[in-house]
């Protein structure tokens, strides 16, 4: 196998690479104490949604205003188009066929070292609070924290926001000298798609789909879903981002007050995107295209530094680019690449991945399997379907929304992007192979099943 130009750009840090950077960790904290760290993660929220990323029909004040104290990296993307793939990626530094996480929710391996975990073994307290059964204990998302509470999700009427922000508003009136490392899950923008009380978008639609609609309902009436039908579910997902919006807002006046707000290094980001009809689907986990894999990222470091950051990143930096920050050395073999968010050129230009193999039965046609891998660098993104046997090649300049594929060509960047990929899906099918994972509905309980079973993930 030639791995040659995998490496070459340093994504692989297993073998000694990649970790561009690491040397001189003086960390940033300050009086000898490490950072508070917050990283809260939207549930399928777009970049393109908040109204820091441009959006004029957004009313998110909170995160508007923490953008102009962070690094706002607009060009973001997650591992995968799905919730426990992204996360597991994340938490791990570790790509999600790496794990073994493919084609359903498992309990992934638990050979990697995490995020929490190595925080927790420099003095962090570590407490994850999350909102769905995919992120459950059952399948391993609990490893490395002193508290894991997995049971904020109330159902798919429910609203997750204001419990877990609730939650974590605690947290900080508890908190004393040991330093705090949080995972902060909300589950809102996640369909169904709820029209909020005086949201004023959509709120004189007549038509057939209602706030809260069964999404399984909904992808059987897609065909039949008319402009007026789809303004309102984008309606109902914009009322819903500003619900988690307000309740994040609460959160940061929390830390305000406790005068901890300064000195906190804050992360919000989604941990995937949210596709509106853009290729005929709605929801995520079956295309590795823009809209379900473009997420907001923002980094907002102890004394409050902002900078507006193009370079692509992926969600699995943050781990080894957060141990940077905090003056940790990070694990070996990590996938991810080590960013510097203290210098104004630390963002390193790597290739960045995204995979799923994530099939959807609700689909028309019913369950077909995936295998869709992509790689974008140097402006360019290449896409490659395993099961269609084909590749194509997207130029983000001139094509943002990548609605205009085009073979690949004899060309410099083309090749480049095609040997990447090729050693990137050589490299996780081997890692896939050895992975120890156990399928989900042999570990979760009846009603954890019946939970993924209305949103369409089993
Ligand atoms: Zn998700």
């Amino acid at each position: 196998m030639d791995r040659r130009h995998f490496l070459e750009l340093g994504v692989v840090g297993a073998l000694g690479l990649g970790l561009g950077g690491v040397g001189g960790l003086g960390g940033c904290s300050r009086g000898g104490r490490r950072p508070d760290i917050y990283l809260i993660v939207v549930d399928s929220l777009r970049a393109d949604r908040l109204g820091c990323y441009g959006h004029e029909q957004a009313q998110t004040p909170a995160l508007d205003a923490l953008a102009l104290d962070s690094l706002l990296f607009r060009r973001c993307l997650s591992a995968a188009p799905w919730t426990s793939a992204s996360v597991a990626a994340m938490l791990t530094g570790q790509f999600p066929s790496t794990l073994g996480i493919r084609d359903r929710p498992v309990r992934f391996d638990p050979g990697y070292p995490t995020l929490p975990g190595t925080l927790h073994e420099h003095g962090y307290r570590t407490s994850g609070i999350v909102s769905v059964d995919m992120l459950s204990k059952e399948l391993g998302f609990a490893a490395g924290f002193d508290s894991y509470d997995d049971a904020n999700y109330t159902g798919r009427e429910g609203l997750t926001a204001a419990r877990v922000m609730g939650k974590a508003k605690r947290l900080v009136a508890a908190a004393d000298d040991t330093p705090t490392f949080a995972l902060l899950h909300v589950f809102d923008p996640h369909y169904n798609y709820i029209h909020h009380e005086g949201w004023a978008a959509g709120s004189d639609y007549r038509g057939p789909v209602r706030s809260n609609h069964e999404i399984v309902e909904l992808w059987g009436m897609l065909d039949r879903l008319d402009d007026a039908d789809r303004n309102f579910l984008s309606a109902c997902y914009d009322s819903e981002v500003a619900y988690t919006d307000r309740h994040i807002g609460a959160f940061l006046d929390e830390l305000h007050a406790a005068g901890r707000y300064d000195d906190a290094l804050i992360i919000v980001t989604g941990d995937h995107g949210e596709e509106f009809f853009e290729r005929g689907w709605l929801g995520h986990s079956i295309s590795v295209h823009r809209e379900q894999i473009h997420v907001p990222l923002l980094v907002k470091m102890p004394g409050n530094r902002h900078a507006d950051i193009a370079t692509a990143v992926s969600l699995l930096d943050i781990f080894p680019s957060l141990l940077q920050a905090t003056g940790i050395e990070p694990p070996a073999g990590l996938e991810g690449s080590a960013h510097d968010w203290s210098s104004k050129d630390g963002v390193l230009k790597r290739p960045v991945f995204s995979e799923t193999f994530h099939a959807q039965q609700h689909r028309p046609g019913g369950m077909q399997p995936i295998a869709l891998a992509a790689v974008e660098f140097g402006g360019f993104k290449m896409i490659r379907d395993g099961q269609a046997g084909h590749t194509v090649v997207y130029d983000l300049a001139a094509d943002p929304d990548e609605r205009q594929p085009r073979r690949v060509g004899n060309v410099d960047a083309d090749q480049t992007l095609q040997r990447l990929l090729s050693d990137w899906w050589d490299h996780v099918d081997e890692k896939r192979r050895g992975a120890r994972t156990r399928d989900a509905t042999q570990l979760l309980d009846t009603d954890q099943l019946e939970r993924l079973r209305t949103l369409g993930y089993i």
